[in-house]
């Protein structure tokens, strides 16, 4: 792991920073590029550009560890609003959320009730649900979560993350149970006991994954395969796997997030693949820039650049 990112991934969890970066006014400039603004209106009008490029959405709040009951419940009421609204609308634009976000880090069962309520509603909404993946000692309580939701509700998915060992195997349960993955790399500083701590090896491993998702038995037990990634070097090797497969180019779906890889989206489309970008938005946005400024430390000239206007 390259040192800048260890520093950016360790300032991500740096409290006071949590609490107060974002108030810094070049960080606020810089965090532009890759959120569209704080509002959930902002991210709507986001998606809506989007849908007319033929590229879908999918949206999240920011926000993780609440450790406040009724900030708990004040996400989960948000995202039942937001579930609603996108559905009047008649949007492409999926719901993903954290556990920690709701509640999680307090009480499983009051996190697991949001996300009950959250899965009933995007049921009714005819909508996917999506629930993201944090560091790894949540991973074996996401992944009870998540199946246990899944016996009541069909159209749910999971992510995981690529630079852990064990998610093959979490990868062969979940999608024999019909469950859907996003599959990503990992953004979270993970020690070398828990995931591979060279790069070459997570992307590896990824494509080792994406094929298990591709593969019949994920197919027949009707698992969503979504790619969460922007290495398209990678996606080219997927797409290649999928067509000598069988698999039809429609029936890989890659998701970017916002701001990223924005020519390569459209080509994509073009190339008859289903894209669609996560779009975030929210006020507790500073975990998650560091995050995506740990991914390509290049990103912090942006940073850098939006200090002098
Ligand atoms: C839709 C989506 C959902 C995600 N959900 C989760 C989640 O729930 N849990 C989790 O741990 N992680 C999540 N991630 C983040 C993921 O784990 C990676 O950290 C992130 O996607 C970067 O890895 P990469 O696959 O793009 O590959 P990389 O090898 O890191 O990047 C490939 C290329 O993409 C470009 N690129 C990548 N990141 C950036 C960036 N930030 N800014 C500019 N260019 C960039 C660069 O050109 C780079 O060369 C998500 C990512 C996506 C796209």
């Amino acid at each position: 792991m390259s040192v800048a990112r260890t520093i950016l991934l360790k300032v991500s969890d740096n409290q006071w920073l949590r609490e107060n970066g974002t108030r810094v006014p070049f960080i606020r400039r810089a965090v532009t590029r890759f959120m569209p603004g704080e509002r959930f209106d902002d991210m709507l009008g986001a998606a809506r550009a989007t849908a007319a490029e033929g590229i879908g959405a999918v949206f999240t709040r920011l926000g993780e560890n609440v450790n406040d009951p009724g900030e708990a419940d004040g996400v989960a009421s948000h995202y039942l609003e937001g579930i609603d609204r996108i559905h009047q609308l008649n949007i492409a634009c999926e719901p993903s959320i954290k556990l920690t976000q709701l509640g999680l880090d307090i009480d499983r069962e009051l996190a697991y009730g949001h996300l009950r309520d959250l899965a009933r509603r995007a049921h009714d909404a005819g909508s996917y649900l999506w629930i993201d993946m944090e560091q790894s000692p949540y991973v074996d309580v996401t992944l009870t979560l998540t199946r246990r939701l899944r016996e009541e509700f069909p159209r749910i998915g999971v992510c995981l993350q690529a630079y852990l060992f064990r998610t093959r195997e979490d990868l062969e349960d979940v999608t024999s149970r019909g469950i859907g993955v996003r599959l990503v790399k990992g953004a979270y500083n993970e020690p070398a006991t828990v995931a591979f701590p060279k790069k070459s090896d997570v992307d590896a491993n990824y494509f080792v994954l994406a094929q298990i998702m591709l593969g019949a038995a994920a197919r027949a037990a009707g698992s969503r395969a979504v790619f969460g990634t922007h290495d398209l070097q990678l996606i080219q090797s997927i797409r290649s796997h999928a067509q000598s497969t069988g698999v039809k180019a429609s029936e890989v779906e890659i998701h970017m997030l916002y701001g990223i890889q924005k020519a390569a989206q459209q080509r994509l489309v073009q190339d008859g693949a289903q894209v669609r970008v996560l779009i975030a938005y929210g006020d507790h946005w500073f975990p998650w820039y560091m995050r995506r400024l740990a991914e390509r430390p290049a990103n912090v000239w942006f940073v850098a650049k939006s200090l002098f206007g």
